[in-house]
């Protein structure tokens, strides 16, 4: 069965590269009915953050990447399965699995004290080699150790290195060689503090948890040929690692933690679904080789299963990418088109997406016109081409005429305009009342306009008192939005509807 895992550290909040990881070994697990499990990595514990594993899954939920198994599932089966799955509800686990390397003489207890650490540092420094533990305390002997654990003096546990090369094939970058001994000497595996490190918790735990591919950030590449020696000391086979691609900024730039606008959740605030994060995400590190802008979509309830089905983990590359928010717009674009023309549940579904942020926005009663179905319906149609998502229809300032309370268009309308006002509204409500059967028939949208524009020609034209032109156009459009700027009139009053194009005049003209 294959088994993978997404290994989160609790050190802040979930960000899109670490979506991209727990995206990537979904697909792989899903690909092959396989199992998906979520491990929270929690053993350093000065760098934990409160509140960030409820981010992680949180996040996780939101982009509907749901594990099989994780600290929040509860599976009468996680003990056989390999659970629990945070770290630092299995500290026994590992104190066991480290007697076996003591006793077997692969690791040892080292008392080195920090000012000696750090004098070994500063020399290697000087020499410009990474710190290299010079292994001392490898000698010591069993009564030694005894007597200094007796002592009370704090220790930490070594693995201890060979000198020698570890070679591996990486699924996505290829062939890997190297020699941890030459980079920083034995490495720690029980922190002063009892807890593991993260080398060796990662390594016991996905033994125990039956992991057979590691498909991580590109960032634990190097720690990979350490990984491999513990389960050579161990006399376990190691699972296939696949290390995918670094993400950075749009300008080159690293991402980071501390950018806020890359958490998960923020994509959710700024009003993307879940569905186009992940199609979005499925172009970080190859495995999709459909472009995601052609047509691949066709059912916006199967964005998910279509992205599995096409996975290939023979095409994952290795070649770093950039975020690319031109590329999610787009793909949120699309969606909106493809889930207005998915059915009625999903158009209903949409609607009641943007009702909630429109009466959030607005702070509406729920009985308010702009909350009608018919209306947002209305709104919805208009607006595919114009925006990216939802929010861009509350948030931005042009779409504002569409929630506008305008009970105060009346003093926007100026002097000069107020004097051509009020021949302009009787003519537009009789207009109005005419042709209101024809509005709602879009086709007949040239001849209506054609109309109206003879009627502002022929009644209107003159009519400033200043003798200068008037653009009648503009100004019912100010009229009806408080804008001079904007879609064409009969598009708003279309949108609209007659009821509230003729509240606004009434009110624009009071
Ligand atoms: N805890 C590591 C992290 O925060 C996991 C690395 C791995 O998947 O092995 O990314």
């Amino acid at each position: 069965e294959l088994r993978v895992r997404f290994a989160p550290s609790p050190t802040g909040k979930l960000h899109i590269g670490g979506l991209r990881t727990a995206f990537y070994n979904y697909l792989f697990a899903k690909k092959y009915n396989g199992k998906f499990i979520l491990r929270i990595e929690d053993t350093d514990q000065d760098r934990l953050q409160t509140d960030s594993i409820q981010n992680i899954i949180e996040s996780l939920k939101w982009a509907r990447i749901e594990p099989d198994y994780g600290p929040h599932v509860s599976n009468q089966d996680d003990s056989v399965q390999g659970g629990p799955w945070l770290q630092s509800k299995r500290l026994h686990i590992y104190h066991q699995y480290i007697k076996v390397l003591l006793n077997s003489h692969k690791a040892y207890h080292c008392f080195c004290d920090e000012a000696r650490l750090s004098l070994l540092k500063r020399n290697a420094a000087k020499r410009q080699e990474k710190l290299s533990y010079d292994g001392k305390c490898r000698h010591l002997s069993d009564q030694s150790v005894q007597k200094f654990i007796a002592e009370g003096r704090p220790y930490v546990i070594r693995f201890k290195l060979e000198d020698k090369e570890v070679c591996y094939n990486d699924l996505t970058t290829g062939m890997h060689k190297n020699n941890p001994f030459k980079q920083e000497g034995d490495f720690v595996l029980i922190k002063s503090d009892k807890f593991p490190t993260y080398h060796f918790a990662n390594v016991v735990d996905d033994h125990l948890m039956r992991i057979t591919h590691v498909l991580r950030g590109q960032e634990w590449q190097l720690s990979t040929s350490k990984h491999i020696l513990l389960y050579e000391a161990f006399g376990w086979n190691h699972p296939v690692f696949a290390h995918l691609p670094l993400i950075c900024n749009n300008d080159g730039s690293k991402i980071s933690k501390r950018q806020n606008d890359i958490d998960v959740l923020s994509y959710r605030r700024n009003g993307y679904f879940p569905q186009s994060v992940l199609a979005y995400l499925s172009t970080f590190g190859g495995g999709i080789s459909i472009n995601i802008l052609e047509n691949f979509f066709d059912d916006y309830a199967k964005v998910c299963e279509k992205l599995v089905e096409n996975f290939d983990e023979n095409e994952m590359s290795s070649r770093p990418v950039k975020l690319n928010l031109d590329l999610l717009n787009n793909i949120n674009r699309r969606f909106v088109r493809l889930r207005l023309r998915s059915g009625q549940d999903e158009r209903k579904s949409l609607v009641n997406e943007l009702r909630e942020l429109v009466k959030e926005k607005f702070k509406m009663e729920s009985d308010d016109f702009y909350l009608s179905e018919a209306y947002l319906t209305n709104v919805l149609d208009w607006c595919q081409d114009r925006i990216f998502t939802l929010r861009d229809l509350v948030q931005d300032e042009k779409n504002s005429f569409l929630w506008m309370d305008m009970s105060n268009l009346n003093q926007l309308v100026s002097g000069s305009m107020r004097n051509n006002l009020k021949c302009l509204v009787k003519v537009m409500k009789q207009f109005l009342d005419a042709k209101s059967q024809d509005l709602k028939d879009s086709s007949l949208n040239s001849k209506i306009k054609k109309d109206l524009n003879d009627l502002f020609k022929n009644r209107l034209e003159n009519i400033s008192e200043d003798g200068t032109k008037i653009n009648y156009w503009k100004l019912s459009r100010f009229l009806l939005t408080g804008r001079l700027d904007g879609p064409p009139v009969l598009e708003i009053v279309n949108l609209l509807g007659k009821d509230i194009t003729i509240y606004r005049l009434n009110v624009a003209e009071k």
